[in-house]
């Protein structure tokens, strides 16, 4: 039970405004309890908080101000309170920061109230029929009986709002109240059952009685596409559910979302709540209230989900949990795959890790026994893993400016001719990395980043991918003003679908790519298709690597293998090993067999090697051998501070001055390395230092980094941020 406060005693709370603290106010009339949603005065303004307990006191309490209102939202529970006092504490974020994680509903305080909602009326025909009124009607038929807002059916249908109106009067399209925040349907742990292979039923009673156990237990579930790893997982969801408990799966990727939610319908006979960037506000409300409500069973989510009020949380699932899309880049710089363990050690719930190629971080974990293991070892019913070979580029005849091997060629033109489906995969978006003048040299960099822009035919323009900024592809050379003398230089995913194109004229050619598609919807609508044997050859990025099940498809091309293994990051390896895996696992998913096909111009250097011989645990444990010999991680602590300023003289002046006065670091035994210019030295106009901090596995370096940084006084203009664990070094 959760404190009581009473009319005019003094409380603290804690809002989501940028303020180093919480702050005293008095209790409103009728008290109010810890963790209470409130609304409090700050100068002028209202802003939202959460009680965060007794207040400090210490001065004029006439001064003190009183609570606005309690708002109608179920209190923080202290669990809440506990993670993100935790992950502040461990990532270095503010609290207001964390609070605004854990709030990220609009109106969440708000009363229920009504909408007006629109479904097919009584009356069949309009006094008139015109296009527009045919679009509507069609997309309520469509539908069935669902009910839309009025944006939502105006939108769908492609007309202006005024013809649903209009419609309306007819009586054709029926408009009705309807209560927000409506729960979400229960799912019936029983409704489907496949009938488990051996493996999966004793993966999955291992799941199921751990979450039977009511406490904490972390499983890696690892087992290679396709082998029932979400078969399994649903288990321990449904046991979940029966006993009584929510369940949270995470996705790394929205695109994935749909498929998965078909199946979870189909398993437990309704949907779940979805959260994730693409849900509407409104939605957003719903699932946020919901969830506090013990009136949402599931959850299916982005990384953000884990800052939902669950009320009772039984299990955590984060699915293709190697995924790099687990980090948040932005902002709280967390990682959502070892929050989740967190989040379940706090609340006394499981957290199941699944991934058909786990990051080297859970392999360690398992191995030292701190997470089940559980493995699924063969893929179910007639599929097997694809064969896998190199295909030697040094020894393969290529005109300039081609990409496709005669070696590969050749094999996707015998699955054209036997009716199966190719995938040819290059990790790079665009058109062509690089543009350049033929007369002068000169590349087309971004004005506001050390990068060089990235030619996008498909939209027309020349893209940064540091920030966005975009810029007509020129005629005239910037530098040497030289005419039609501009060339594209390297290939993209649609300079490969151009010579896809050129050597399979009468193939049909898929292209995905993230930023080819306006909406989630077109995509998922296009993989749909696909996965329906719409396209003899994709040509796709890593999009395609995550998930997506295509029966017909049988041979994978990897164009460039080499392609993560240059740079310096200490991850390049793993990251290929898993892309590469996981790329490969998208064929003979069904019951023919497929093959993976590798172009690289180094056969032999060791993760080649590694991912050829299929023989994983071989290659993690040599990864894990050299990390642990380097002391980095999962063996030793890392933190990456990066300093950015417009002004490139402060950056490397305060860099130095850390570099410096590194005594808090070294009384911990920690190694400061840098300042030295990230390797993209400017984006967004903004000079980028970056220094590097090494410390052992138990050093306390979040306290010693806190110190060390609070030497310095910053200049204005110039951001500090401090990445613990940074999975990315640019
Ligand atoms: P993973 O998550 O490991 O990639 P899935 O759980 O998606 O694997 O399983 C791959 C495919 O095989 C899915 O279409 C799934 O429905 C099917 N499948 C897996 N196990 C069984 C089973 N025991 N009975 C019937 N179908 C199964
Ligand atoms: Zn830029």
């Amino acid at each position: 039970m959760q404190r009581h406060f009473a009319q005019g005693e003094l409380i603290a709370v804690l809002t989501t405004q940028p303020l180093d603290r919480a702050l005293d106010y008095k209790a409103p009339e009728g008290g109010v309890f810890e963790g209470a949603f409130v609304e409090v005065p700050l100068g002028p303004r209202k802003v939202l908080g959460v009680v965060w307990g007794e207040g400090e006191g210490g001065y004029d309490l006439a001064k003190v101000r009183s609570v606005i209102r309690v708002l109608d939202a179920v209190p923080m529970r202290d669990e809440m309170k506990t993670f993100l006092t935790r992950i502040a504490q461990y990532t270095l974020t503010p609290m207001p920061a964390m609070l605004r994680l854990a709030t990220r509903a609009p109106g969440l305080g708000d009363p229920p109230s009504m909408r007006r909602i629109y479904r097919r009326g009584t009356t069949e025909e309009p006094d008139r029929w015109t296009d527009a009124r045919r679009k509507v009607v069609a997309v309520l038929d469509d539908f069935g009986g669902l009910a839309f807002t009025l944006k939502e059916l105006a939108e769908m249908a492609g007309v202006s709002t005024s013809v649903v109106k209009g419609l309306v009067t007819q009586g054709v399209v029926a408009e009705e109240g309807s209560p927000r925040d409506l729960p979400f349907q229960r799912l019936e742990p029983g409704t489907t059952q496949v009938a488990l292979t051996d493996e999966q039923a004793a993966a999955s009673e291992a799941l199921t009685k751990g979450v039977a156990t009511g406490e904490f237990g972390a499983t890696l579930l690892k087992g290679v596409t396709g082998s029932g790893k979400t078969e399994v997982y649903l288990e321990a969801v449904a046991a979940c559910l029966e006993a009584g408990r929510q369940a949270l799966v995470l996705l790394p990727e929205i695109a994935l979302t749909s498929e998965f939610l078909t199946r979870v319908e189909a398993r437990f006979g309704a949907r779940p709540a979805e959260w994730h960037s693409g849900v509407t506000m409104t939605e957003r409300r719903r699932v946020w209230k919901m969830v506090a409500e013990n009136c949402a069973d599931l959850v299916v989510g982005a990384r953000s989900a884990l800052f939902l009020p669950f009320q009772s949380l039984g299990l955590i699932v984060v699915d293709e949990e190697h995924d790099t899309s687990y980090k948040q880049e932005d902002g709280v710089l967390y990682n959502a795959r070892d929050m989740a363990v967190l989040r379940a050690s706090i609340t006394g719930a499981q957290v199941v890790l699944a991934s058909a190629t786990p990051s080297l971080e859970s392999w360690a974990n398992a191995e030292a026994g701190k997470y089940r293991r559980l493995t699924l070892t063969s893929r179910f019913g007639a599929a097997v893993m694809p064969e896998m070979h190199a295909i030697d580029m040094r020894a393969e005849e290529l005109p300039g400016s081609r990409w496709i091997s005669p070696t590969l060629t050749k094999a996707v033109t015998d699955r054209i001719e036997a009716g199966e489906q190719s995938l040819l995969f290059l990790n790079r978006r665009g058109y062509a990395p690089v543009t350049i003048c033929r007369a002068c040299g000169h590349q087309v960099g971004c004005d506001h980043c050390d990068a060089r822009m990235v030619e996008h035919r498909f939209q027309k323009r020349l893209m940064c991918h540091q920030c966005g900024e975009t810029k007509p592809i020129p005629h005239k050379c910037p530098s040497c003003e030289a005419e039609d003398r501009m060339a594209p230089v390297g290939p993209g995913v649609e300079r490969l679908a151009e010579e896809v194109k050129a050597l399979f004229p009468d193939a049909r050619i898929a292209v995905l790519s993230s930023d080819l598609f306006g909406s989630a919807r077109a995509l998922k609508e296009q993989i749909e298709a696909i996965a329906s044997g719409g396209a003899d050859i994709v040509v796709g990025t890593q999009i395609i690597a995550k998930g997506h099940n295509f029966p017909l498809l049988t041979l994978v091309g990897v164009i460039d293998a080499d392609l993560g293994l240059q740079g310096s990051d200490l991850r390049a390896a793993e990251r290929t090993f898993q892309l590469m895996r996981q790329v490969s696992g998208r064929a003979g998913r069904a019951e023919k067999p497929g093959v993976s096909l590798l172009q690289t111009f180094q056969p032999e250097h060791p993760v080649i090697r590694a991912i050829l011989s299929g023989d994983e645990e071989d290659f993690w444990r040599a990864e894990a051998a050299e990390r642990r010999a380097a002391g980095v991680p999962p063996f030793g602590r890392m933190a990456g501070i990066i300093l950015s300023s417009p002004n490139v003289q402060d950056v490397f002046d305060v860099g130095k001055a850390l570099a410096a006065r590194s005594e808090p670091l070294r009384r911990i035994g920690a190694k400061v390395y840098g300042p030295a210019a990230a390797p993209i030295a400017r984006v967004r106009g903004r000079h980028r230092v970056r220094l590097l901090v090494k410390a052992d596995k138990t050093a306390p370096l979040q306290a010693a980094l806190a110190d060390w940084v609070a030497q310095i006084k910053l200049p204005n203009n110039l951001r500090l941020s401090i990445d613990i664990d940074p999975q990315r070094f640019y």
